[in-house]
Parts: C-alpha cells; structure tokens; sequence
C-alpha cells in the first residue's frame, strides 16, 4: 500500500490513520498541530505521543522535510532558499521579510509548485531548465513550515503572514495540490495564514481560472500578462500560443464577475517593451476589467539577452496607463543583491554540482 505524506494530510485523515492504527482519536489532532502548527521536522519532537505510537505512526507515514542547501542573506532582508527534495530535485524559495523596514508585521514567502517550469517565459530561469515534476501537497506546504521551523530557531515568536505562489512552476498546472495545500496552511490549528493573505501566479491557464472562480477559495489572484498583443505575448509567454489574450481575459472577467475579486495583471517591462505604444494597447485592453496593473522591472537574466528599461522610461509607462484610468503600482525590487530571479539559484547550484 502506498504510504501516505504526513505533511499532506488534514487533520480528518489522520484521524482515520489513528484509529486504523489502533490509536486514541486525539492522537490525530495532537499530530496535526505538531506538523501544521509547530512546524517540527522530526517524530521525537512529537513529545505528548508516546515513543511506540510515534513509531507505529513513522512506519506508516512518509515525513520528508525539505532539506537546506543552500541560503542567500540580501541586505534587505530578502533571503532565498534552496531545499533539496527526497528524491534529490531542488526548488527555489523566497522569504520576503518587511520587518526591517516600513512593514513591521508582514512576512512573505514565495512559494513554487513544480520542479522546473513547462511554461518557457523568455525572461524567466525557471523555464530555462524545462519542467520535471508537480511537487506534492506535503512539498508546497513545507516550504512555509521549514522556513518557519528555521527561523523559530532565532525568534520563537516567528510567523508567516502572507504567502503568494509566484515561485517555480505554474501553479494552476497542479491545481488539485495548490488548493490543497492552500487549505492547509489556512487551517487555524496549523500556519493560520488567511485566504485573502495568499495569492496565486499564473501564467494564464484560462479554464483553470474559471475553475478558480466558482472553486472561489478567496484566495488573491495574480496575471502574468506582460504583453497586450498575442504576437509579442507568444513570444513573452508562451502559453498564450494555447489561450489567447481573448480567452485570457474572458476567463479574467468571469473570475471577477463570480469573486467580486480584483485582478492583479503583472506586466514586467524590459527596454524593449517600456513603450508607449504599449501602454496604449495595454489600457484598451484592460478598460472595463476589474483590477490593477503592477509593472515589473524585470531582473535581468544573461542567458535569454533581457535588459531592465530605465527608471523615467517606467515611470512614463505608469503615467500613460494611469492618464486612462488605470491603477498602477509598481513593484519594490527585493534581493538585487542575491540570485533572486526565479530560477537563478537552483542554476547556479546545478551548474556546480
Ligand atoms: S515565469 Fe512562472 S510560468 Fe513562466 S516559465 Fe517561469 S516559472 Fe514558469
């Protein structure tokens, strides 16, 4: 029989492992707030449940926690981290800590969802390497908890408030393991992470959106639309070639129509793109919708020939969309210091080892 991954695990299913094993039904709670809420990364911390029963529940149970390979301090307070999976992959993670600065109650980790990315976006490292696995529910949610687990180490009080799944992969491609894993670490007796304090990346996988909407887990949702054209969106993301801009944005206002949520369209700009030609084709085509724009200066990646466009050339951008209606932010560049483009590290560290 397969064995079942402890860290995926909600609390009504461990019950059924209890008593199948034989064990008191409290066992199951009590498990549950040692993995979800106390974040441990061994069965002998599990104090309250009694040698033999950890044992029992051990043989039963797959509990593999991410393994540290590697961590990048930027001078921010942006720190990166490669975990190693039980079966030797690595995936990137990203915790993005405020609390030196203007937010002092805000800590975010950027979370991936898949080993290595199918998608192919030019300016991302992640697609580079092509894609290898789905991670599992017990992988995306151990990213929080081995970070958690770490820094309670330095800070007993330590806690993540916000999560977004913006790291490696496409999250709507492993659906059924993000929803999972979201309701996990929303669960009070686990991280307590609230569902409008998670948001969800995609590349645009238009019939997962809609699916999204009417799941609606009132979680945030955040477009990769980069581009207001399929033409130059073929070339950024290649997942327009599958759904068009047309569909993508149906998909986007049937989101909003059902959630009464607003979409965050992320456009990242480079010198080639920071025109205002394109601010123009970009505000037509977001008239009307529900949501915001957040521009991106991307983070240069050597290997695809991406170049940052020049701060006035942004802020000209920002203003054009804004002169049609359209709210603007612009992301705060965290961790220029360190790798910490998505996919650069895991780069790095295979191109070593
Ligand atoms: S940006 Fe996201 S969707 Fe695109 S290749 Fe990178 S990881 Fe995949």
């Amino acid at each position: 029989m397969k064995r079942l991954e402890l860290r995926a695990l909600a609390e009504e299913e461990l019950t059924e492992v209890a008593i199948g094993l034989g064990l008191k039904r409290f066992r199951a709670g009590q498990l549950f707030q040692w993995v979800q809420g106390k974040a441990v990364q061994t069965w002998d911390e599990m104090k309250n449940i009694p040698a033999q029963e950890r044992l029992q529940l051990a043989e039963s149970l797959n509990f593999h926690p991410l393994e540290r390979v590697r961590e990048q301090r930027s001078q921010d307070g942006t720190r990166k981290y490669l975990f190693r999976l039980h079966d030797g992959e690595t995936i990137e993670c990203v915790l993005m800590d405020y609390e030196r600065r203007h937010a002092r109650d805000r800590r975010t980790v950027c979370v991936s969802t898949q080993v290595g990315c199918a998608v192919g976006c030019a300016f991302c490292a992640t697609g580079l390497g092509g894609f290898r696995r789905n991670l599992s529910v017990g992988e995306i949610v151990g990213q929080v908890l081995d970070i958690v687990c770490h820094l309670r180490r330095e800070d007993p009080e330590f806690n993540i408030t916000n999560v977004v799944f913006m790291g490696m992969g496409e999250p709507l491609l492993n659906y059924d393991n993000l929803l999972q894993a979201i309701a996990l670490l929303n669960h009070p007796k686990g991280q307590n992470i609230g569902m409008r304090r998670m948001t969800i990346s995609t590349s645009g996988v238009a019939p997962k959106i809609r699916d999204l909407a009417r799941a609606n887990p009132q979680v945030g949702l955040a477009v990769s639309l980069h581009a207001a054209s399929d033409e130059l969106r073929d070339a950024l993301v290649p997942m327009n070639r599958r759904y068009p801009l047309k569909e993508l944005l149906g998909a986007c206002r049937e989101y909003s129509e059902l959630t009464s949520r607003r979409i965050t369209f992320e456009v990242a700009l480079t010198e080639d793109t920071a025109t205002r030609a394109h601010a123009e084709e970009l505000a037509a085509l977001l008239k009307g919708q529900l949501g915001h724009v957040n521009l991106i200066p991307v983070n240069p990646v050597a290997e695809a020939g991406i170049k940052r466009p020049l701060k006035s050339e942004l802020k000209t951008f920002a203003e054009l969309l804004e002169g049609n209606g359209i709210t603007v932010t612009v992301r705060e560049e965290r961790g220029t210091d360190i790798d910490a483009a998505c996919g650069q590290l895991r780069r790095q560290w295979e191109g070593e080892s």
